[in-house]
């Protein structure tokens, strides 16, 4: 099996926030017992169907994500040791949200061998916190950093600039506390609102909530500026990082590693001869003929259903060109030299050419540092000379122009 990385999915929280669109349930604390039990149960099982299949013993990153993986509790720490029954992960994430991280939580989970945790702090103002629907404060999110800290893990913020009623001066507040509680890693994202969730259907009456483009570009500046200055390097397009502590599991995903997903709504990507050997497991879901790779995603609770979409050599191919520009490396030679045995050379070189010609990439050499100005794509395609194509400023803030040009290629 070449699985490396595997996904869990919670999809619980104490309370939906107005923004959000993932799938998470809210229960009335009476009921939300039952519902955590019943569906850790089926985890358990089906982590075990995976293991006795052979499919986690290569697993080297972990990540539990939600909903709110920490709003579970001793379940956590019970799917955490039962992961570690079957591999042996050099990185296990699990997120959690201020409000339901106790101290007692994150020492079991560290002991457990849960190395880090990823927290959704989202903004340090009160008030913005409030307006999106957040049920933790300022201060109990700063608190849940230092916890994690004392527990010995690493630490890793979100962040969300765009928020109702959020100014540059409250945004570099939110940045200085931050980076004052100095946690391993920080991710900045804009906020997006998205079709059918209230804060969407508040913006519809009133545009004063909707996010401006300028302003979160000019907060992602703010932010890149700040943390690069306090020694975060950014590695891709959202995340932050101390050295040695970028997250590995995102890595995996964005350099077309394959991934399982465990739980309702989790995808997982497989290359097609790992889908064949754990089709069994996969109940009904097909492969194409020509399917190079498969991705999957569960649709309900017990894993009885599955969306399967299946992606030709030539799709997984561009996929991997458009990920690649999500790092701030960029593509490299290796992978364009790869590349141009699958997608003909000639629409490769023009996809590069540009990503140069708009200034949304450069080439920088891999021999020496700075930009090599002399680089043709023919050159790297063919192998002639080493060079990354890594995205400008403008490729950085204008992604989806960018990996737009590179899936077109499928
Ligand atoms: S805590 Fe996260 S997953 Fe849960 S409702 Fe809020 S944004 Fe969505």
């Amino acid at each position: 099996m070449s699985v490396t990385a595997l996904y869990v999915h919670v999809p619980f929280c104490a309370q939906k926030c107005r923004y959000c669109d993932f799938d998470s349930r809210s229960f009335a604390p009476c009921d939300l017992d039952a519902a955590l039990d019943a569906y850790f149960e089926q985890l358990y099982a089906r982590l075990d169907a995976f293991g006795n299949a052979g499919a986690l013993a290569g697993i080297r990153t972990v990540y539990v994500g939600g909903g709110t993986p920490s709003l579970a509790g001793e379940r956590l720490v019970e799917l955490a040791r039962r992961i570690s029954r079957w591999c042996k992960p050099v990185e296990f994430t699990c997120e959690a949200n201020p409000e339901s991280l106790t101290s007692q939580l994150a020492a079991a989970l560290a002991e457990v061998g849960v190395t880090r945790i990823s927290l959704g702090v989202q903004t340090l103002d009160n008030a913005e916190l409030a307006a999106i629907g957040r049920i933790h404060d300022a201060d109990r999110a700063l608190a849940a950093i230092a916890t994690v800290k004392a527990a010995g893990i690493d630490v890793s913020c979100d962040l969300m600039c765009g928020l109702p009623g959020q100014t540059a001066a409250s945004w570099e507040r939110t940045l200085d506390g931050v980076l004052t509680a100095a946690p391993h890693h920080v991710s900045v994202y804009p906020l997006t609102l998205e079709e059918g969730t209230p804060l969407y259907r508040m913006a519809c009456r009133d545009e004063s909530l909707e996010p401006d483009e300028d302003f979160q570009a000019a907060c992602m500046d703010v932010a890149r500026n700040r943390l690069g200055a306090a020694g975060y390097h950014p590695y891709e397009v959202a995340s932050y990082a101390l050295d040695g502590h970028e997250c590995a599991h995102n890595i995996a995903y964005w350099t077309g590693q394959g991934y399982l997903g465990l739980g309702r709504s989790a995808a997982g990507m497989l290359d097609a001869g790992d889908f064949a050997r754990l089709a069994g497991l996969f109940c009904g879901a097909l492969a194409r003929g020509d399917a190079y790779r498969v991705r999957l995603v569960q649709r309900d609770d017990a894993a009885t259903t599955f969306d399967a979409e299946c992606l030709s050599q030539r799709e997984a191919a561009a996929e991997d060109l458009m990920l690649a520009c999500r790092m701030t490396r960029g593509v490299g030679s290796d992978l364009l030299v790869r590349s141009a045995n699958i997608i003909p050379e000639d629409e490769l070189a023009a996809a590069c050419d540009r990503a140069f010609e708009l200034g949304l990439a450069s080439w920088v050499s891999d021999d020496a540092k700075g930009h090599a100005g002399r680089v043709t794509s023919k050159d790297v395609i063919e192998g002639r000379t080493r060079a990354r194509l890594a995205p400008t400023h403008l490729g950085w803030l204008d992604g989806n122009v960018l990996f737009e040009l590179f899936w077109d290629l499928a």
